[in-house]
């Protein structure tokens, strides 16, 4: 997803989305969403794995109570269980039934747990959960920017449960389809195809929408309202649609304009785009732009506030790539828990701005956009680590909404760009359509990805991940040079971080009166020489002239 609210650059406040909140400019958020994992991925997948939900909802004509019905398809995993623990906030249960039988259930605050009939290791019951009441949280009723009817679902990273019950967690994907009854007045969205619309009654209609991949619970959503719903383009079968509200067309029209383009150019980067439709969405979500499965829903302020005349040419398409990304790294590759965010989000704010590298951006098209994007990304993350001192995997985390920081985004964008200047730009892409292949519709660790791209380069990168993603911080380099008899220099590199020396390999840029060379040399340890034959006596040493180094510079005279 994509934050909502712009960080001055260079400053990140640590807990600012709590500062927001106190302030009143988000809307609250339940206690149970901050409930942590008490390990990473989760205890339940170990004995029972969830196939599919079959989510039916009815949406009132008026007032906000809801009437629900989910079917839960699951394999037992663990033989002989005795209760499906599923993740339920406050809407009350009517009654269950498991396999076609009425089955007794406890419902305490964020947790129920259904009685099961003894059943073996591999059996697939289905339980069904009946419900209503007005949702806290997850599935929001309320007006929209222009006064009229919406539903809109908005689950990151564990608010799904407050509409539907589940195993809600990423780590246990499924299949899912939704069966909404509403007003006929309202249009109704979702992830997956749509299956069939059938007019029940005089003004209420039922509309189905099936995705047939395996998707994360916080990707599963409903949108509802009266749209404007307007083919975009069509890319290798998949159809590209554009759901705003009726006012807001001509903006949404702008917003979305190269959104065929950017599905394309991901489509020949990854591998096959995952799902059946991509729609783009505009919401109430909370965020930005929140990437759910085939149906990315958008901030509705900012998609009515696009004019296609913004930064690039077009205000929205920076955050439509983003969120387009996400469609591959995120929901088809889903992190098996919130603190992997950085498989998430560190793929969608790079391959965003390889997006403009390809493209063209303010700098044209080619290195000097990529170079000038990623030095934005690297004083917004060099001042998060200033701020936190924190790694970007971060398991101490339990508020997962503080993950949504530079660590897991800008920094994130940074270790793939170094992976990339470490492995070269054809084995690079060619792990990344790998680790795509691999896990698409699965989940998968930071160790995964490591893996996948071990074998695609043939190095071993284990040392690089350790650096990169489980310790904290950056190089700060200092360089000195100095003459070493004739025709020839002395560079002195030293690494004068607190923290433990970093290995990567460093373009330089020697100088001297009347030209330069590029030299490659490899970094390790504390401090490393270099001794170097330059035709005239060495005047300038350029570090990382392209920026390929997440790095600062210690600056000195000498
Ligand atoms: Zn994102």
């Amino acid at each position: 997803m994509t934050r909502r609210f712009s960080v001055p650059e260079g400053v990140w406040l640590r807990g600012s989305f709590a500062v927001l909140l106190a302030a009143g400019l988000v809307p609250p958020i339940s206690a149970a969403a901050q409930v942590p994992a008490a390990r990473e991925g989760d205890a339940r997948t170990a004995a029972v794995d969830v196939l599919h939900y079959d989510i039916r909802l009815e949406l009132p004509s008026e007032g906000r109570t809801v009437r629900g019905r989910t079917g839960i398809l699951f394999e037992l995993l663990e033989p002989g269980l005795r209760e499906l623990p599923l993740d339920f906030g406050a809407l009350t249960v009517d009654s269950v039934h498991v396999d076609g039988a009425a089955a007794a259930f406890r419902h305490r605050p964020d947790r129920l747990d259904v009685q099961l009939p003894p059943a073996e290791r591999g059996a697939r019951p289905e339980a069904v959960i009946w419900y209503h009441g007005e949702p806290v949280d997850g599935l929001f009723l309320q007006a929209n920017r222009h006064g009229d009817d919406s539903v809109f679902a908005d689950n990151w990273p564990n608010r799904a449960r407050h509409w539907f019950p589940g195993v809600d967690h990423p780590s246990d994907k499924a299949t899912v389809e939704f069966e909404v009854e509403a007003p006929s007045v309202l249009d109704v969205v979702a992830n997956g195809y749509l299956r069939d619309a059938v007019q029940v009654g005089r003004d209420r209609t039922r509309t189905r929408w099936t995705v047939t991949a395996e998707i994360p619970t916080y990707c599963m959503v409903v949108g509802a309202t009266d749209f404007a719903v307007t083919r975009v383009g069509e890319v290798d079968g998949v159809e590209v649609t554009s759901w705003a509200f009726p006012p807001d067309s001509a903006a949404a029209a702008a917003a979305f304009a190269r959104a065929p383009e950017i599905l394309a150019f991901y489509d020949s980067l990854f591998g096959p785009f995952p799902y059946e439709k991509l729609a783009h969405v505009q919401s109430s979500t909370r965020f930005g732009g929140m990437e759910n499965s085939s149906a990315i829903f958008y901030d509705e302020k900012r998609v009515g506030a696009a004019t296609g005349r913004g930064e690039n040419g077009d205000d929205m398409t920076d955050l439509v790539a983003h969120e387009t990304v996400h469609q591959w790294f995120g929901d088809a590759v889903t992190e098996k828990d919130w603190h992997h965010l950085w498989l998430s989000e560190g793929f969608a704010e790079y391959f965003a701005a390889v997006f403009f590298e390809f493209h063209g951006g303010e700098q044209g098209r080619g290195a000097a956009e990529l170079r000038r994007r990623m030095a934005q990304a690297a004083a917004t993350a060099i001042s998060y680590f200033g701020e936190t001192g924190e790694a970007v995997y971060n398991p101490g985390e339990r508020d997962y909404l503080e993950l949504l920081n530079p660590n897991n985004y800008q920094k994130g964008a940074w270790i793939l760009h170094m992976l990339r200047r470490q492995v070269g730009d054809p084995v690079f892409f060619e792990g990344i359509q790998s680790y795509y292949a691999t896990f698409r519709d699965g989940t998968a660790w930071t160790d995964d990805f490591e893996r996948v791209m071990e074998e695609a380069s043939g190095l071993d990168l284990g040392w690089f991940f350790e650096q990169w993603v489980r310790r904290p911080g950056h190089p700060v380099l200092a360089i000195e040079h100095a003459p070493a008899g004739r025709g020839r220099a002395v560079v002195t590199l030293r690494q004068e971080q607190q923290v433990a020396p970093f290995r990567f390999p460093l373009d330089l840029e020697l100088g001297w009166r009347s030209g330069t060379r590029r030299e490659v040399v490899s970094v390790q340890g504390l401090e490393t020489s270099w001794t170097f034959e330059t035709p005239e006596p060495l005047e300038t040493v350029v570090l990382d002239p392209d920026g390929w180094l997440l790095h600062e510079v210690q600056r000195r005279s000498r």
